[in-house]
């Protein structure tokens, strides 16, 4: 068993490490293991022009690199694993890493959340070549092209609406003539001239040249049959999933898995506080991630002063 930590972070996406910056530079000496996906969702895509203080944009890696420097800086140590883990039934809370156990006063989980894929064919080589899970953050890299939005929910039909400012044409294509969106979301989208709704429709390959998506082969799931659709961009609308899993019910979740915030950002659990897309339901931005990483590193400072130290 090692030593008791102030504070333990889990994930290091711009929640993580911005909770790292803050927490390090408190002079808390934060842990953090950075999980099976060092560096969180923005290692997978290229440019980022969104996050305040990058004038020309920058690759999401490069961020993430620059994240982590600032944090390491202030002394926030970082070791690249996986946390296996937890045991938040009494305190010191227990964090297990390839059977260590690590243990500390508090803990801010950061582990983001994954956007749930279609995985059809080709989709795995045009992730970030014409596919997103974003329009907010790759909306803008479509002007005047033709896009498809999957799925049939509210978002989805935010993400159609929203796409219309930048491209010249959206169409929607759900497996069902059903849809889960809101009436007044799923008004809004079709009343939009540029946005085509097209039921029953499933993507059954993603077709590519070199320069990146082309379109796809859509198949009509109640016969089989296909046709072919053109497009240079796709947004996939049909859920996140959060990674909350290996925290085994011992923190209140919401139905969806998503953590509950009880008093700012501290979670069910008095010490444990969590930030960032494993909370966020609604904005799931880099910025936002950020910003949530710094509201819990300042609320697991005040809290560690009123029961620890
Ligand atoms: C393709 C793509 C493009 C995007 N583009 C933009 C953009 O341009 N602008 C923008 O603002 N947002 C963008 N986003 C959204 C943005 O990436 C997320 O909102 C942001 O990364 C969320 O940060 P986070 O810190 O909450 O979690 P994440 O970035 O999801 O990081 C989660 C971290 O938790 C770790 N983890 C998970 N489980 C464990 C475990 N058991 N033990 C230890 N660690 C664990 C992972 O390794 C990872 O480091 C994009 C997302 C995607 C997928």
């Amino acid at each position: 068993m090692s030593d008791i930590r102030n504070v333990i972070i889990i994930g290091s996406g711009p929640a993580g490490y911005t909770a790292g910056l803050y927490t390090a530079r408190a002079m808390l000496e934060p842990l953090m293991f950075s999980g099976y996906a060092s560096g969180g969702q923005l290692m997978l895509t290229s440019d980022v022009e969104n996050f305040p203080g990058y004038p020309q944009g920058i690759t999401g890696p490069e961020m993430m690199m620059h994240l982590r420097e600032q944090a390491e800086r202030f002394g926030c140590e970082v070791i690249d694993k996986n946390v296996a883990s937890v045991d938040f039934s009494s305190r010191p809370f227990k964090v297990t890493v390839e059977s260590e156990v690590f243990q500390s006063h508090a803990i801010i989980v950061c582990t983001g959340a994954e956007a749930i894929w279609l995985n059809a064919e080709n989709e795995e080589a045009q992730k970030g070549r014409g596919i997103s899970t974003c329009a907010t953050c790759d909306g803008a890299f479509f002007r005047d092209e033709d896009v498809l939005v999957i799925g049939g929910g509210d978002s989805a039909m935010e993400e159609a609406t929203f796409l219309t400012r930048f491209a010249s044409k959206v169409t929607i294509l759900n497996r069902r003539d059903v849809f889960r969106a809101s009436t007044i979301m799923y008004d809004r989208a079709a009343a939009n001239p540029k946005i085509e709704i097209k039921p029953f429709r499933q993507i059954k390959k993603w077709l590519s040249n070199e320069q990146g998506l082309t379109g796809a082969v859509i198949e009509d799931p109640r016969d089989g049959s296909t046709e072919e659709i053109n497009a240079t961009g796709a947004f996939i609308a049909i859920g996140h999933k959060p990674i909350t899993k290996f925290l085994e019910n011992q923190i209140e979740t919401d139905d969806e898995g998503y953590i509950v915030h009880k008093e700012h950002t501290m979670t069910s659990i008095s010490g444990v506080f969590a930030a960032g897309d494993v909370v966020d339901t609604r904005y799931r931005q880099a910025i936002t991630a950020a910003g949530m990483g710094c509201q819990a590193a300042i609320d697991c400072e005040r809290w560690l002063e009123d029961n620890v130290h």
